[in-house]
């Protein structure tokens, strides 16, 4: 049977991992757990979400479903965060007998669900026309994360994956500050890097893995395989770990990103690999973020940012000038691509015509009138034909990222992308 679980969590508490490393546990008692559970990242626009819209899926061989359906259900009731507005948990159980004959449904709202918008009353149909057993509470949003958790678990070749060893607090430090000794999340980092990411933020000087919210995780091990996520793990020092958990994902995978051929095509509310030219300036608005536009072959545009949290990033991309080329992947809300990534494919012509200088007050002369040069009214000098002028830049075409400290869960980062195939790895 495999078991789909979401929106157990809130704000102020409670993560749908913990539930699943939990019922890892208690659900030996019904059977066996057939493989590594899995964590999968949904659309990181959702307005839902409590922090990365993640949703849990776990495979059981058993002789009793009826157990572990009332089981399951009983845990959410008791350990959801009911009484917050936005927590509306959905749990779906598929059949072995089944499997074969969802899979293929369920792989394409997996992909609906972590690039596209649905409505619940799409899940709660799909469930009553596929005779799928669920349950789902309060308004059963959860069920959209459920079904496409399962749909992950029948299909564990349709996307890629990479791991997380996730740690979780004992119950009575929950909402305390984390007790952990930060040097040694560094050391971990420099024995198991590249292999795992996103543990530390060497420019910003921070460790990353480890939340600030009221959530029971002490901190998780994002890597290429589940033996390096933990043995990164074991050289954690900090409070004791009431519990672990390696969850197989698709966070690093870049799966959110749709391929945008115009801008015309871009909506809200999802992410896309879009290629384009400069065609405004970057700009600094109040607060710290960097804003600049693109324009695309229709000519239609849109605006770009690089937001106060990207830190070191802005750097970067205030030294676009109009007429570069770029490939940005990000997603829009509210007409803003907010930047995860760019590939700077060229940079605009630094070969360029001007009028000439005044030799004495240096000041660029101005046209004498149809075919007679160039000159300075006021010193009264004059020179025949434009000159060249060259700018240099101080940016290279290649690939840039944000950093770590403000990566989104599905972005690839670079060191796992061609840098893997090329040996040669981004400065950290
Ligand atoms: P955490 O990361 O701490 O587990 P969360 O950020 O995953 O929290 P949830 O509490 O799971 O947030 O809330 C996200 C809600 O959005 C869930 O009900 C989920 O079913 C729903 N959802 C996920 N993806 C989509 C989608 N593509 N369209 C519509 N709803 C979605």
């Amino acid at each position: 049977m495999i078991i789909g679980i979401d929106d157990t969590d809130s704000n102020e508490g409670m993560c749908t991992t913990y539930l699943g490393a939990l019922l890892l546990e208690e659900l030996k008692e019904y059977g066996t757990v057939e493989t590594l559970p899995l964590l999968v990242r949904l659309n990181p626009t959702i307005p839902y979400k409590t922090r990365g819209n993640a949703s849990v899926a776990l495979k059981l061989k058993t002789d009793c479903p009826e157990q572990v359906i009332a089981h399951v259900t009983s845990r959410i009731e008791e350990l959801a965060r009911m009484e917050c507005e936005k927590t509306n948990p959905g749990a779906v159980f598929i059949q072995e007998k089944d499997y074969e004959r969802l899979k293929p449904i369920l792989m394409s709202f997996l992909e609906e669900a972590v690039r596209e918008v649905i409505e619940i009353e799409k899940a709660k149909t799909l469930i009553s026309r596929l005779g799928i057993a669920s349950k789902g509470f309060k308004n059963g949003r959860g069920l959209i994360g459920a079904l496409a958790a399962c749909g992950a678990m029948l299909n564990p070749e349709g996307w890629e994956f990479t791991f997380e060893h996730l740690a979780y607090r004992q119950k009575k430090r929950w909402g305390t500050p984390r007790d952990v000794d930060k040097e040694s999340f560094f050391k971990a980092d420099r024995q198991t890097y590249p292999d795992t990411w996103d543990t530390v933020d060497l420019k910003n000087g921070l460790v990353v893995c480890v939340p600030h919210s009221a959530d029971p995780v002490l901190f998780g091990i994002r890597g290429e395989n589940p033996e390096v996520v933990s043995r990164t793990a074991a050289l954690i020092r900090s409070e004791p770990v009431e519990r672990f958990a390696v969850y197989r994902t698709n966070q690093g995978t870049d799966m959110h990103l749709l391929p945008a051929k115009s801008i015309a095509e871009i909506r809200d509310m999802h992410s896309y690999r879009l290629e384009g030219t400069v065609s405004v300036a970057p700009k600094t608005l109040e607060g710290g973020h960097v804003i600049f536009t693109i324009r695309d072959r229709e000519g239609d545009e849109i605006d770009c940012a690089a937001f106060e949290p990207t830190k070191n990033f802005r750097q970067l991309i205030r030294k676009l000038v109009p007429e570069d080329q770029v490939l940005l992947s990000g997603s829009v809300t509210s007409g803003t691509l907010n930047i995860e990534k760019i590939e700077v494919k060229s940079l605009a012509p630094t070969c360029r015509e001007e009028n000439p200088k005044c030799p004495e007050c240096g000041k660029h002369m101005k046209s004498a009138g149809r075919g007679q040069g160039f000159r300075c009214k006021k010193c009264e000098t004059h020179s025949l034909s434009k000159i060249k002028s060259e700018t240099v830049r101080d940016l290279r075409p290649g690939l840039y990222e944000v950093p770590p400290c403000a990566r989104r869960h599905l972005a690839k980062p670079l060191v796992r992308d061609r840098c893997r195939s090329t040996g040669v790895y981004p400065s950290r």
